[in-house]
């Protein structure tokens, strides 16, 4: 067996596509027909994650990224509400 590290848990950006600590990531989730931010991470749903800020939202918006990821519609107005959470 191999040591083992204490590690954070690296997940992928939906925008940039860097891995990074899950923990600096903003999570979001299906909630029934929406998507949600899940604010404290433990919302045991299928999720995404993006980097906390507007220039990686911007992109997971133009490619839809979450549509694939999460396969909900996402509208419009939870982008903004994720770009102002990232704030
Ligand atoms: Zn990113």
């Amino acid at each position: 067996m191999a040591e083992k590290k204490k590690h954070v848990p690296q997940r992928m950006c939906a925008g940039c596509r860097g891995m990074f600590d899950k923990n600096t990531l903003i999570r979001v989730v299906a909630d029934g027909d929406k998507v949600i931010i899940d604010k404290n991470q433990n919302i045991l749903s299928r999720g995404a994650y993006v980097c906390r800020n507007s220039e990686c939202i911007g992109v997971v918006q133009k490619r839809r990224a979450f549509n694939k990821l999460i396969c909900k519609a996402v509208d419009n107005g939870f982008y903004e509400e994720l770009t102002d959470y990232a704030k």
